[in-house]
Formats: C-alpha cells, structure tokens, sequence
C-alpha cells in the first residue's frame, strides 16, 4: 500500500522518525514491524522498519525510526526522504510481540533497537516495566523525555562512549550484575538490537539459568 510522509523529526545527530499516513487502516500489536519496499534497477527490495510509537486501533498512522546503515541500500534514502514524499509499504508482521500477561517485563536494547520496545512500553500503562537501555552518548537516547516520564517504567539508560562529567546514570554495556538486579520471578525479558547485541544479552541470560520460554528477540 501507498503511505505519505506526514512529518520527519529529527531525534538526534543520527535518527529520524518518519511519521506516515496509510492508504488503508492497519492493526498492528506493539513489537510488530511494517516493510518498506524500494524498486532498484527494476528490483523490489524490502526492508523491515519496527512501528517506533504506539496507536490506538486500527490507525492510519504510524511512525518507523531510523538511522542510516553505513553504505545501506535503502536506509539512506528513507533517512532523507522529504514530507509529502509517497512510500510503499506492507504490514505489519511479526512474530515479537508484547505477550498479553501480567508478569514484570525487562527490556534491553541497544541504539535503535529500542524501537519495537518503545511501542510495547507506550502499551502498557499499568504493569511493571524495566528498560535498560544501551547508547554511545547521552543525546542518542532516543525516545528520552517521554521514557522518563512514564510512571511504570523504570528507565536505566547506560552510555558506553562520550560520558560527560554531569551524567550520574549507569555506564558502560549492559552487564550481568546491571540485568540480575532487575530481574524478578516470572519477569520475561524482550531484547532487540544488533546480532552481536543479542548475543551477548542471551549469554548473561543463560548464565543467570533464565528458561528459555521467557526470552524474546528480535535480531537486525
Ligand atoms: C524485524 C526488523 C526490524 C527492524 N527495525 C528497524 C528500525 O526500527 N530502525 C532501523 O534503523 N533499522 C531497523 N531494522 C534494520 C533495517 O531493516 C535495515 O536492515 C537497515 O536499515 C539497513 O538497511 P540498508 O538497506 O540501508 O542496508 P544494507 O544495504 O542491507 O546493508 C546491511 C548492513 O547494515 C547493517 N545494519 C542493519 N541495520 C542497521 C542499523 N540500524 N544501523 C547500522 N547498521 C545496520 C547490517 O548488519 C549490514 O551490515 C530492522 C530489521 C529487522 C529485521
């Protein structure tokens, strides 16, 4: 389906956010992505883009959140895509969706991945939430005002790179000792971010002997 470009923000010196108006209403469930497809050389390439704001359903509006791949194919054409500029999409899809319980959720996220988290958190105004966020500097956080303040989220941003002397928060990655003090029983845990990222994040996680059953991911 046809999709305009309504407005770009821009969130930081490396993302923006696309918000567009669909052809046809959707539905779609927080964690859920749409994909973008671009004709090259007479070739359809499709990319996928998680929804980055919940809405309520169905909607005609939806935001995606991006930052430009190094020599990506299509990342720096959507990146620099102009308002009133048509797309053509599909969706949404997905299988890393928000499960409908009332168990403690921890989300870990590193850059962007924090995308299809965000929407699952906007989700839920009630239940108990824990972010832990991974970033390079502090003005990459995306999503950073209306994280803090959401009265069911703790927020744990933890910056790996450019520390500034005035940031009290967590430093460094994500470690064992930052994940095993937010855990509780029957919390289940949603990850998403780069392959290495994930990685990582399911090594702590088995050497804290969380069950399988309550990890979900989503790789880039
Ligand atoms: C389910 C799903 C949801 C996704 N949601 C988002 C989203 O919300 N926001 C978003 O920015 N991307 C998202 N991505 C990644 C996106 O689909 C593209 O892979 C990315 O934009 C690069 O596409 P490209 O054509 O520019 O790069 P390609 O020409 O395909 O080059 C791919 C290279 O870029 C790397 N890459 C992929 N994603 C990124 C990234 N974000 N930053 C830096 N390098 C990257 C790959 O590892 C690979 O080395 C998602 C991917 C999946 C599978």
């Amino acid at each position: 389906m046809k999709a305009t470009v309504l407005e770009v923000i821009k969130e930081n010196s490396e993302v923006r956010t696309l918000k567009l108006n669909l052809e046809q209403e959707i539905t779609f469930e927080p964690g859920q992505f749409i994909t973008i497809i671009y004709n090259i050389e007479n070739k359809l390439v499709r990319r996928a883009y998680s929804i980055s704001h919940w809405a309520e359903q169905p909607t005609k509006t939806i935001t995606i959140s991006l930052n430009q791949a190094p020599n990506g194919t299509i990342s720096p054409k959507l990146y620099n895509v102009k308002v009133n500029d048509v797309l053509e999409l599909e969706g949404a899809f997905g299988v890393f969706k928000l499960n409908k319980s009332n168990n403690p959720a921890l989300f870990l996220a590193a850059g962007t991945g924090v995308t299809p988290l965000n929407t699952m958190i906007e989700s839920e105004e009630k239940r108990d939430l824990t972010l832990i966020y991974s970033v390079r500097s502090e003005d990459l956080i995306l999503f950073n005002e209306t994280l803090n303040k959401q009265s069911n989220l703790k927020f744990i941003p933890t910056v790996t790179d450019n520390i500034p002397e005035s940031w009290t928060g967590e430093t460094g990655r994500i470690n064992k000792e930052l994940i095993e003090n937010n855990l509780k029983e029957n919390t289940e845990i949603y990850i998403c971010g780069m392959q290495e990222f994930v990685r990582a994040m399911i090594t702590i996680l088995e050497s804290l002997n969380v069950q399988k059953e309550r990890i979900h991911t989503e790789r880039w």
